[in-house]
Order: structure tokens, then C-alpha cells, then sequence
């Protein structure tokens, strides 16, 4: 950038102070510096004479110098139009979660100890519990006012790995059930053969249901039973003697968003 460019740039460079919600200090990091001047998809953008660059890669390369077109810049605080310098950090497109690989990496989010993470050693083993539920990430990443990358992170073990080496035993073994029911369901064929179910897949049924993550129809796939057993099931037409059924007032109309197998992250053990 000339000294020219630099000016303009320069004049959209807000202030560092807090951003609300999404701001940086919600991980410890300090406030965000956000972008005043154009936003495309969240991102500042900033017209170097030729095109719109991305303001936040532009700044970084400015004080880093220049980067490889396979190399991005990622933002530590999750929020899209900051450009604060300590923020940013350069990634890797290649690597699927390279932010949240490079999360882990840095020692701000590598645990309770230094006292800079926002989420403590008992709300991971939390988010763990309530994902195993089936309660989606959205929802979880709302309850705890932090990014979704941020609850995928953890539950892939990009971040807060010694903390959760043994939820995420726990929870690859679900995630393998869900995989393998999922796998074998066309297999079983729906509806007709009377497949096989206990009572703690009632149980899970119905909380699956009750969290909004899954549909009758989601859930006949997932055990192998029709959408109308399921429905049955969860309002207890059938096996009634299992207590937990649902009442009818939480009864769903269909297209109801939910989550799916692609949501349940695989975790990396
Ligand atoms: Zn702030
Ligand atoms: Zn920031």
C-alpha cells in the first residue's frame, strides 16, 4: 500500500472497543477493532484502485508481509469485520478447521489455567453432555455466547483436548452408533419389519425430539422404524410404560430446521 492508500485505509479502521456480542473480549482477547468502511459478507472490504480487498487479509499483509494465495487470514475473535493486528493470524485454506487447529495451538484457549478462556473445565464436560443429548451445536453455541466454531472446536478436540479426552470417547461411540443406524436403515427397509428397540432408545428418541434436533422422520431413519411408529412412540401411543412421553402441545408441524449428521462434528481422538 502506498502512502496514499494507507490514508484511506486507515480512515476505516474504527476505534478498538467493545462490539457487542461478537466481540473479541468474549474470549479473553480484548476488544475488536471493526471496520467502518464497505462489508461484504461480514468482511470489510477496501478498494485498493483495481478491486475490493478483503481489509482484514490487507492489514495483516501490510505488517506481515505478503502471503501465499493458499494461505488466508483467520480472525482469533470469530468476528468477521475486525481488523485488529493481535486478532488475526494466518491460516491455511487446506486444513479443514485450520482456525480451530490453530485455536488449539494458541495458548490463550488451551485451558482454564491462564485464566483467559471465557467457557471453565465443567462447561465442557457440560456441552458434551448436552450434545450427546442431541441437542444441536447452534443451540449449545447460544447457551454459552460463544461462536459455533467455537463448540466444534471443542467437540473435535481442536480445543480444550486434555480436558475432554474422555467425553470424547464417550461421544465417538455415539457418533458411531448414529453413523452405523444411519448406515444400516436402508438395510432394514422402513415401516414394515418390526425392528428391534429398548427402552433407552425410547428414552433417547423422545429427548431427541423434545431438543428440536430431529423429526419423527429422522428418527424412523435412525432406528428403523416408520415416521408414524415414531410419532407414536414419542407421544405414547406406544410404550407407554416408559415414563417421559410427550405431552401433544410439543407436537411439530414438518420443516422444522434441525440438525444433522453433518452437525455432529466426528471428533478427532
Ligand atoms: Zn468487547
Ligand atoms: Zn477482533
Amino acid at each position: 500500500m502506498n502512502a496514499r492508500r494507507l490514508r484511506f485505509f486507515l480512515r476505516h479502521v474504527g476505534e478498538i472497543r467493545c462490539a457487542g456480542a461478537l466481540c473479541g473480549c468474549r474470549y479473553g482477547l480484548g476488544h475488536c477493532q471493526i471496520w467502518n468502511g464497505q462489508i461484504n459478507d461480514g468482511y470489510g472490504l477496501f478498494w485498493n484502485g483495481n478491486t475490493d480487498l478483503a481489509a482484514h487479509r490487507l492489514w495483516f499483509e501490510h505488517h506481515h508481509g505478503p502471503l501465499a494465495p493458499e494461505e488466508c487470514v483467520c480472525h482469533a475473535c470469530d468476528n468477521r469485520p475486525c481488523v485488529r493486528l493481535d486478532h488475526l493470524w494466518k491460516g491455511d485454506r487446506t486444513l479443514n478447521n485450520a482456525d480451530m487447529v490453530e485455536k488449539g495451538r494458541r495458548a490463550p484457549f488451551s485451558g482454564e489455567k491462564n485464566g483467559r478462556a471465557r467457557l471453565a473445565e465443567a462447561d465442557i464436560h457440560e456441552i458434551f453432555r448436552l450434545r450427546l443429548l442431541g441437542v444441536s451445536n447452534k443451540t449449545i453455541a447460544k447457551k454459552y455466547d460463544v461462536g459455533q466454531s467455537h463448540i466444534t472446536g471443542i467437540l473435535s478436540g481442536a480445543i480444550w483436548a486434555d480436558v475432554s479426552k474422555e467425553d470424547r470417547i464417550a461421544y465417538q461411540k455415539a457418533y458411531d452408533a448414529i453413523l452405523s443406524a444411519n448406515l444400516s436403515q436402508a438395510s432394514r427397509g422402513e415401516g414394515n419389519a418390526q425392528t428391534k428397540i429398548t427402552e433407552a432408545d425410547v428414552v433417547a428418541m423422545r429427548q431427541f425430539y423434545r431438543d428440536g434436533t430431529h423429526t419423527c422422520i429422522r428418527l424412523g431413519k435412525m432406528f428403523g422404524l416408520g415416521d408414524g411408529h415414531v410419532n407414536q412412540i414419542i407421544f405414547g401411543k406406544k410404550w407407554s410404560h416408559v415414563p417421559g412421553a410427550l405431552p401433544e402441545s410439543m407436537r411439530r408441524g414438518p420443516g422444522r430446521k434441525r440438525a444433522s449428521l453433518t452437525t455432529f462434528t466426528k471428533p478427532i481422538l
